[in-house]
């Protein structure tokens, strides 16, 4: 059996590695001239946590991970105003999670893609055309593909399934918030800012900074935005938007990239009634982004394309395949979605009261009995993958 793959994400790659593992052939493609690397931090929790352990994925991601103790909230001075404890979040998901670079995950997972996997960098997918046996796929180099399945893994704006399911606006919940992350080179600035990770205790905008395992800062932005339409010049945005701000955020704004360095988008959701179509399917953010605030999207793409590896390998029927991959998988995401969208309003304060419950919601968190349920509200009431026996 023979499957192309459309992006060389987290999904993608997480794909790539169990299907070729299980005897298919498996070409990838992927948009960018080399793998991306850097990216933004992520909380490695939940489903993916354990998927990552089934398939001894786990030991790399712990030496990739970054030692983060807590978030600090901080004034424009960078003075604390309030502190969420890891250890405590921690507890919530039993221990069981990783502070990764979205970079160092794939990374980890291109390390260990075998032989059967072709990845072919700076090309995507151009036209595609199901047949009863297969799909013929065109890619933008113009040359041809004839394969038994085709898996979307290209993200948000997933050109798989503007080409197959129709029109981005037709799945695309935007929740209100554009988001960017840079990669900052300035020995100078990680030795200001140290071993912290802090984040403006601020309102409708929020800037973070940590400085990551390997040398750099990471810099991460969220702000609230009525118009869903991205700006022209994000760089110029992120300017006017954090200007005014103290700590160390001019100098941080001085680094600021352009695309692609600058990575910018829309905080969203992609719900869609159904994952596949013939011999088409979807998977990771192209599907069923949760979004930022849901803080699982990354575990989800390892688990989706886990469960819709495992369920290819058992046999040649696909549609059968892509249905219980679908029916297993869809109740948690929209579980996470529902999740991810209460959390917009903690996240982000639109006033100052909502700031000052925010802070004392955190010193809450330190007390014993409340610790639990406030962490396991943050972690999602399941964070097991759907099927892997006893985690499950
Ligand atoms: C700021 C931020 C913070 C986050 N924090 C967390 C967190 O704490 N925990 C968590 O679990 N998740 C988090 N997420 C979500 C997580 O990053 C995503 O859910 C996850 O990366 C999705 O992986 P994916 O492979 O499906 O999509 P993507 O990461 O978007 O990868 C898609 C791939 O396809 C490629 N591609 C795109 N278009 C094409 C095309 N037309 N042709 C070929 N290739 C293409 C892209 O270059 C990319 O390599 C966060 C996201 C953001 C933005």
């Amino acid at each position: 059996m023979r499957a192309l793959i459309c992006g060389a994400g987290i999904a993608g790659l997480a794909l790539a590695r169990t299907l070729g593992e299980s005897g298919w052939d498996v070409v990838v493609v992927e948009r960018s001239p080399e793998p991306r690397g850097g990216g933004y931090l992520i909380d490695f929790f939940g489903p993916g946590f354990d998927v990552a352990e089934a398939t001894g994925l786990l030991p790399r991601l712990r030496e990739l991970a970054n030692p983060i103790q807590g978030v600090e909230y901080v004034d424009a001075y960078g003075r604390t105003t309030a502190t969420l404890d890891y250890a405590r979040f921690a507890d919530a998901v039993g221990g069981r999670l990783l502070s990764l670079m979205r970079g160092d995950v794939e990374l980890a997972l291109y390390e260990t893609v075998g032989d059967p996997v072709e990845l072919r960098f700076g090309r995507t997918v151009d036209a595609v055309e199901q047949r009863p046996s297969g799909v013929v796929v065109t890619l933008s180099d113009g040359t041809r593909e004839d394969v038994d399945l085709l898996v979307g893994a290209d993200g948000v704006h997933s050109r798989v399934r503007e080409l197959v399911f129709g029109p981005e606006r037709e799945y695309f919940r935007y929740l209100g918030f554009h988001t960017a992350a840079y990669l900052i080179d300035d020995p100078g600035l990680r030795e200001r800012l140290g071993g912290r990770f802090a984040l403006t205790d601020s309102i409708d905008r929020q800037f973070g900074l940590y400085a990551v395992r390997g040398g750099g800062v990471t810099a991460f932005t969220v702000h609230r935005s009525a118009d869903p339409e991205l700006p022209d010049d994000p760089q110029r945005t992120l300017r006017e938007c954090y200007g005014g701000f103290g700590w160390l955020v001019p100098d941080a704004l001085a680094h600021c990239p352009r695309p692609p360095r600058l990575y910018y988008d829309q905080v969203a959701q992609i719900e869609m009634p159904t994952w596949s179509d013939g011999r088409v399917a979807l998977v990771g953010d192209a599907c069923q982004a949760v979004s930022l605030l849901a803080g699982q999207g990354a575990s989800l793409a390892v688990t989706g394309a886990h469960l819709l590896a495992t369920e290819l390998g058992k046999g040649d029927d696909i549609p059968g395949a892509l249905a219980r991959y679908e029916r297993r998988l869809l109740p948690l995401v929209r579980e996470k979605q529902a999740a991810g969208r209460k959390t917009a309003e903690w996240f982000l304060p639109r006033s100052r009261a909502r700031l000052l419950a925010r802070r004392g919601l955190l010193r809450a968190m330190r007390v014993p009995g409340l610790r639990r349920a406030l962490g396991g509200a943050l972690a999602g009431r399941s964070f097991r993958a759907p099927h892997l026996g006893s985690a499950a």
